[in-house]
């Protein structure tokens, strides 16, 4: 039997906009005593909410236990800015790489129908709506380099995609901000806190929920066994969705990347200022450069979000005081936008906590002959963490299910250099990048 003292938990900092916005909720209590289960699935993100839904119909009759140190819709799950993304960002031209498109789309659009499917089913009230997305350029550099090679790719793929050009954009979008725009119709938006609070709420009867649970220790084995402060659970088989939390059960080590991303929702706008702007209901703008540059969305309740800063982040804290930068930033940002509507402020800013590789691929599968994950969306979480995690159960289950090996053919997360070569190397790699889309902002 192998031990590990967990050391390094998620925080909550009650920063979250989309939750901020919900009506209160109760939290469902945290473990006490020992609990003895068949299956015990660890973070209540999509990933797990995923694989302890997937193993509760796959085993009808078996017991399900699903731990999060935190409370539901508050982790990066419910923090996101509320993109369920059907096509990969970067498509490339070869027959593999355009092979591998392919499967991709065929993972994120099963994420897509499930999460279509449960939101009929359960009545979850998320703002789940199908406007497509916008994908942009600011720059005339950004439109040849950036925008142009997509829509090739997309061609090439056969997808369905239009050139928004700049008269158009300026008014679906009420900004004269960008140059042009390819526009996907695959695209879901919604509130994330929302949809994770209506997944966790509406779990199956052979799944127990405690929250505020962080594992403290974990012993693998035969029998798996996790310590928390009020109780202890053992259980034949886990599945692990704890995102970069991974490397603290022992796993993935001197594999992942977290990063830091920060995101801004403002006031509602009043019936005065939305006709100021005059734009489109409910768009979504994902910039051509994800690192770099800036996700927009005009949400359904009449708000302007800014998703904008990703940055490495090994201890997964921030403070109160970069936070307030950060709310500043995106104030600037929204005004070169929206200079008509200088009186607005960003109502909320928050920061979360995602989970890159190297080589952008997922941590996916067997661990052990007990232990399963879903790890590593690199911040694509919404359709691929959820993915991941059906088939993470699938798997663990002993269920033939193709898209298994689409899942694998994605890749393992790759070795890293030693620190302080590793900290080194990201942030120059990221600097380069800000460098290089410094005319997508
Ligand atoms: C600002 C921002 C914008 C983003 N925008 C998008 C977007 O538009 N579309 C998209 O697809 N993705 C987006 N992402 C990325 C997406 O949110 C993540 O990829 C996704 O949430 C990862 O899901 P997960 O279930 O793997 O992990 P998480 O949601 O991080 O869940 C992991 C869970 O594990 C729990 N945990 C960790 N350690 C322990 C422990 N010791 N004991 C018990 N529980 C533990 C945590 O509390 C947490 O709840 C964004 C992320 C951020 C921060």
């Amino acid at each position: 039997m192998n031990a590990k003292q967990i050391s390094h938990f998620p925080i909550e900092d009650n920063t979250n906009g989309w939750s901020r916005v919900l009506p209160m909720r109760r939290p469902n209590p945290a473990l006490a005593g020992l609990h003895k289960v068949d299956w015990v699935v660890i973070g209540a993100g999509y990933a797990g909410l995923a694989a302890a839904r997937r193993l509760a119909e796959n085993r009808p009759d078996d017991s399900i236990a699903l731990l999060d140190a935190g409370e539901v819709g508050e982790n990066a799950s419910g923090r996101n800015s509320g993109f369920a993304i059907d096509l990969p960002h970067v498509v490339g031209s070869s027959m593999d790489e355009l092979d591998g498109s392919h499967r991709y789309m065929a993972l994120a659009r099963a994420a897509i129908a499930y999460h279509e499917t449960q939101i009929e089913r359960y009545n979850i009230d998320c703002d789940w709506s199908k406007p497509g997305k916008y994908q942009t350029a600011c720059s005339a550099q950004g439109v040849t380099e950036l925008l142009e090679p997509f829509a090739r790719e997309l061609e090439a793929l056969n997808e369905p995609f239009s050139w928004i050009d700049k008269a158009d954009l300026d008014k679906r979008l009420g900004t004269t901000h960008f140059k042009a725009a390819i526009y996907t119709p695959g695209c879901r938006l919604l509130n994330p806190a929302a949809l994770v609070r209506g997944l966790a709420d509406n779990l199956p009867e052979n799944v127990s929920v405690y929250e505020n649970t962080p594992v403290t220790r974990f012993n693998s084995g035969a029998e798996i066994s996790l310590t928390t402060a009020g109780g202890e659970v053992r259980a034949k088989q886990m599945i692990l969705g704890v995102n970069a939390f991974a490397e603290q059960f022992g796993f993935y080590r001197r594999r992942l990347l977290p990063f830091a991303a920060n995101a801004s929702l403002s006031r509602q706008l009043t019936d005065a200022e939305r006709d100021t702007i005059g734009c489109e209901e409910n768009w979504g703008v994902t910039p051509a450069n994800a690192f770099a540059a800036i996700t927009m969305r005009y949400t359904q309740d009449h708000r302007i979000l800014i998703r904008n800063n990703i940055y490495y982040n090994p201890s997964m804290r921030e403070t109160a005081s970069y936070q307030g930068k950060i709310a500043r930033r995106h104030k600037r940002l929204f005004d070169e936008r929206f200079p008509m509507l200088p009186q607005v402020e960003m109502e909320y800013t928050w920061t979360g906590f995602i989970c890159l590789s190297q080589n952008g691929a997922p941590g996916f599968g067997r661990l052990a002959d007990n232990i399963h994950t879903s790890i590593c969306q690199n911040a694509i979480g919404v359709t691929k963490g959820t993915t991941g995690g059906m088939l993470a159960a699938d798997m663990a289950c002993g269920i033939d299910n193709e898209l298994i090996g689409f899942m694998q053919s994605l890749g393992e997360p790759s070795r890293l250099p030693m620190q302080p070569f590793l900290g080194i190397g990201v942030r120059a790699r990221m600097a380069w990048e800000l460098w290089r889309a410094r005319k997508e902002v």
